[in-house]
């Protein structure tokens, strides 16, 4: 079922079994888990069915430390929530890179905060597989043999470091169009837009919470009451609204222990490397690491990644490894007519230059004289890296929030040791040279927000217990990749949307 928080009346107070608010990968993951269950299921959305620009005022804020792009910039507000951003070509669509964590990713690393998951890898996987299906991907594979072939075989690696991996691909419509119509179309959930929820009422000091307080667009407030209440906002607002409710400073919802905006972590990319290969004859040796249908119909990327022991030995962080193409330069003496020729294919809508797509040429030797290796980054969780309320507020007088994140020099030493490590093991594997840029510090910029609402199983080093419940209260659990406990390199949406699930299960055993 629909409603429409603009024609709700000042006053008004909903009801539900279970009361989601967001309706990005998480929340919509969640409420499509209860169709045609016993429960009646409220989820509530600040934004609209459509993309509308003057709702994303609401996602403001300021970022301190290093250079960032942005939080209105990195989030959505609509239905489908932030999946409207994904820029990622799958097919004549645009989509997103989906990986799970690594299982060494569940024991936690890092020296500023004890970061192991309650659970490890091999508990998630069901969820993992069940999430594949959900996100319009192939089977649960990730290695590279598991989907080269005679036609795009991996590279030779041979040694002990490398290894091929993959990413898969999967279109956003699923969550911004198709999940969203049979949440509409149900008897038993109801999907509620244009519901900003500006903070949640508790009961017995904070140990139940009772309501969820509501604002639409024109500034009428109302209000629901719940059984069971679940945030499911993204990394930045999941830490907002428990920081807005229950009290100030640690008074507020599961802060007793000021571990609310805590450990926030992007996934930084870095540019410094660049493989130069032996022989051009390279380029169509990886067409493999170029997104591509497998036989199956999959779309798949090979990746580079090391090894876990490479990994352990040096303490390195994750990792992944994408080749880009390089476009020859201009002045090279066949650079300007393979250039032409390039931009001619790039005319023709037969190659996007230099991102994924690259292989579709003809003649990939020609255009690209190296690869770029961009490498994702795992980031350690830091307390000091956090999400706080600001003093200005936003346009419906909720305090806007203050992101302080920084790159540290402990970060950046990690960063340089596995540059090292990887261009010897690449140069080891005779495929060319590596050229490093040093001294140059990653692009913070991958828009994965991850880590404020942390799951821990002690309440003293976490918000969230193993349930995902917040620590100290009976009715509250908060889902996404805010509850992270570490975020690998990971392209988190898989991941979020088989935490969800998780969270399905456990609230139908406990209803
Ligand atoms: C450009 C870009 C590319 C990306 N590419 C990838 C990729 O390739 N692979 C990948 O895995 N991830 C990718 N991501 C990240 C991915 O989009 C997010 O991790 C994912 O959307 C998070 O899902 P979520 O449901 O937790 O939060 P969101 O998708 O952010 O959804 C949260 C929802 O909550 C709503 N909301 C917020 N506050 C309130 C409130 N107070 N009341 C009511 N509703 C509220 C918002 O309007 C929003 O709809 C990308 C992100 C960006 C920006």
């Amino acid at each position: 079922m629909e409603l429409d928080a603009r024609r709700i009346l000042e006053g008004t107070a909903l009801e539900a079994d279970i009361c989601i608010v967001g309706a990005g990968p998480a929340g919509i993951t969640l409420a499509r888990e209860f169709i045609g269950h016993k429960a009646d299921v409220l989820i509530l959305e600040s934004g609209g069915l459509e993309p509308e620009e003057h709702i994303q005022q609401l996602n403001e804020g300021t970022v301190m430390g290093d250079p960032y792009a942005g939080l209105r910039q990195t989030r959505y507000r609509r239905v489908g929530g932030t999946v409207s951003l994904w820029n990622t070509p799958v097919g004549n669509e645009l989509g997103a890179k989906y990986v799970p964590l690594d299982p060494w990713d569940f024991e936690g690393w890092g020296e500023f905060a004890d970061s192991r998951w309650p659970f490890d890898y091999s508990h998630l996987e069901p969820f993992y597989r069940r999430a594949q299906a959900l996100c319009g991907l192939g089977p649960f594979a990730y290695a590279g043999s598991d989907w080269s072939d005679g036609e795009r075989p991996c590279l030779a690696l041979e040694g002990e470091h490398l290894t091929t991996r993959v990413y898969q691909f999967g279109v956003g419509h699923l969550f911004t169009q198709s999940y969203p119509r049979e949440l509409r179309r149900s008897d038993n959930v109801y999907l509620c837009h244009h519901a900003t929820v500006c903070a949640l009422e508790t009961q017995d000091g904070v140990r139940r919470v009772v309501g969820a307080k509501l604002v639409g667009p024109s500034g009428r407030r109302f209000r629901v009451a719940a059984a069971i209440f679940v945030l499911a906002t993204g990394a930045i607002e999941n830490a907002r609204l428990l920081l807005l409710s229950g009290g100030e400073g640690l008074d507020a919802l599961g802060n007793r222990h000021g571990w609310v905006g805590r450990c926030f972590m992007e996934h930084p990319r870095d540019y410094a490397l660049t493989l130069i290969p032996r022989s051009p004859e390279l380029f169509s040796k990886a067409v493999f690491y170029d997104a591509h249908p497998a036989r199956d119909g999959t779309i798949v990327g090979g990746r580079l990644a090391l090894h876990e022991r490479a990994i352990r030995t040096a303490r390195l962080p994750n990792a992944s490894i994408t080749l880009l193409p390089r476009l020859k330069m201009r002045t090279s003496p066949d650079g300007m007519v393979d250039r032409f020729l390039a931009r001619l294919h790039q005319f023709a809508g037969r190659q996007p230059r230099t991102g994924y797509g690259w292989s579709r040429i003809r003649d990939v030797s020609r255009p690209f004289d190296a690869f770029q290796l961009l490498v994702n980054l795992e980031q350690q969780p830091n307390p000091e890296n956090r999400v706080l309320l600001a003093q200005e507020r936003d346009s419906l007088d909720i305090p806007k929030v203050e992101v302080h994140w920084r790159w540290r020099e402990e970060e950046q030493a990690g960063l340089e040791r596995f540059r090292s490590v990887l261009a010897s093991s690449l140069e080891a594997t005779g495929l060319g040279q590596v050229e490093v840029r040093t001294g140059l510090r990653p692009d913070p910029n991958a828009h994965h927000h991850a880590g404020t609402t942390r799951m821990h199983g002690d309440p003293r080093c976490g918000v969230v217990d193993a349930d995902s419940r917040v620590h100290g209260t009976d009715n509250l659990y908060v889902t996404g990749a805010s509850v992270f406990s570490t975020s690998g390199f990971a392209n988190p949406t898989l991941t979020i949307v088989a935490l969800a699930l998780r969270l399905a299960d456990h609230l139908k055993r406990r209803i």
